[in-house]
């Protein structure tokens, strides 16, 4: 039997509902704060990812799917190197959006000089190669939003309070959320804060695992985030980098919390929270679910540095991401059902005589915009009510010959169990106003 990649899902049902109710209440709150829709393609140029995530970040280095054309693949494995290739061979599926959003930004120049922001959201699926469990997925999906070209505190503080607006319409508790921010600096004062992470993990090496003291070169502010318990234990004595922002990142990070406390929205500050990809400067936050165990939710954080790293001119920006996944799991842990009730339909049963009409009943109820469904392997009356129930149908419209002689149908509630005859000429209305 075939059998699916490991770290994958086929989402179809209740689950295929829940993916597309997410996006639903994306696309109309986004909608109201002024993002438009963007998809942008599930494989880009490496370097997109490389550029803008950072070359040193695990994502990049280890968690990447790469893909190379048929026609390029027997040579390149008979080289063993893919270094003759051209930058345009080497892709690789998409591990998150903002990379690929911001290169599209860049590309279509959506932010001119002194235009107006870009404000962009997507709905997608990921890729990254990571040992799958439970919540973490090697294919999994995310809803996201880009707000490129604003530099004001303000976007920062909209950007989280539209994401917890996101997280309460989807049936979270607020009360059970647990938002932490923190800022990372910039390229004033965050070259300064790296240096001295990396000589406090120099300085402690000999308690340190070998991946954190291969970080101290790379990306030493990645070792906050080791899953070495005790690597954890020793990075709580490191500088802190609340202590070393410039005026600037400080000012501006005092002005988000302003913004914040005035929206009413509560969170923890973490001066270890770094997140996982270079790109972020300044603001960067989490959020995660009291109880539900399934890790964070959803993240994001400024990027000011991206726009120019895709290549583009200096511009700011600043988004997030959430992961549908793990909000499913999330949410079912504490008894929401994100997939809501099957949608009802009307079922079309007729006496084997009757397929014509049934047949014609069917498109004028389904032209009328409902839901419709009927029978189409030749069974009985009996076994067709059944398949109405199963179906969940609330109204079964019973087409036999006496009936269909006499112009009418039967219009059954099957809730209730009335039932009427209605002339066939209005049975779309008809049915419309009894659902
Ligand atoms: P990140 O881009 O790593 O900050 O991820 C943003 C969100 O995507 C996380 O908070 C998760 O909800 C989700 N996510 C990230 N990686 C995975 C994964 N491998 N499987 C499932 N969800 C993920």
């Amino acid at each position: 039997m075939a059998q699916r990649v490991l770290g994958t899902e086929d989402l179809f049902g209740g689950y295929m509902r829940a993916w597309q109710h997410m996006t639903d209440v994306a696309r109309e709150l986004f909608g109201a704060y002024g993002f438009d829709a963007i998809e942008t393609p599930a494989i880009e140029q490496v370097d997109t990812f490389v550029h803008g995530i950072g070359e040193s970040t695990d994502v990049v280095r280890k968690e990447m799917f790469r893909v190379f054309s048929g026609s390029l693949l027997p040579e390149m494995l008979e080289r063993g190197t893919e270094s003759h290739l051209k930058a345009r061979q080497r892709m690789a599926m998409r591990p998150e959006g903002t990379a690929g959003v911001v290169r599209a930004a860049v590309e279509h120049n959506f932010v001119p000089q002194g235009g107006a922001p870009a404000k962009l959201w997507y709905a997608e699926a990921m890729f990254r190669g990571e040992r799958p469990k439970k919540g973490r997925l090697r294919q999994f999906h995310q809803v996201g939003l880009e707000w490129i070209g604003a530099s004001d505190p303000a976007a920062d503080a909209e950007c989280i309070i539209v994401l917890m607006e996101y997280f309460k319409r989807l049936g979270f508790d607020p009360d059970k959320l647990h938002l932490v921010i923190n800022s990372m600096g910039d390229a004033a004062c965050r070259p300064a804060y790296r240096e001295a992470v990396r000589q406090f993990i120099l300085d402690h090496a000999d308690e340190m695992c070998e991946d954190c003291i291969e970080r101290a070169e790379l990306n030493p502010l990645r070792a906050f985030d080791c899953k070495n318990d005790h690597c954890r234990e020793v990075m709580e004595a490191a500088p802190k980098v609340s202590d070393a922002l410039c005026d600037d990142c400080r000012a501006h990070y005092a002005q988000v919390k302003r913004y914040l406390d005035e929206a009413g929205i509560s969170y923890t500050e973490d001066p270890t929270l770094v997140r996982g990809l270079d790109y972020y400067t300044r603001t960067v936050f989490e959020v995660e679910v009291e109880g539900a165990g399934v890790g964070a939710i959803g993240g994001g954080g400024r990027y000011d540095g991206l726009m120019e790293l895709e290549g583009g001119k200096p511009t700011p920006g600043i988004g997030f991401a959430v992961g549908f996944e793990r909000i499913y799991l999330a949410l079912q842990s504490l008894g929401v059902d994100l997939a809501g009730e099957e949608p009802g339909c009307v079922y079309v049963a007729c006496m084997p005589d009757q397929r014509q009409a049934a047949f014609s009943a069917t498109l004028a109820l389904r032209q009328a915009g409902l839901r419709t469904e009927a029978d189409y392997q030749g069974r009985s009356l009996k076994a067709q009510f059944k398949q109405a129930n199963r179906l969940g149908a609330r109204i079964c419209v019973v087409l036999g010959s006496d009936e269909v002689a006499a112009g009418v149908a039967t219009v059954r509630d099957m809730e209730t169990h009335d039932q009427v005859q209605v002339p066939l000429s209005e049975l779309a209305e008809q049915v419309a106003s009894r659902l």
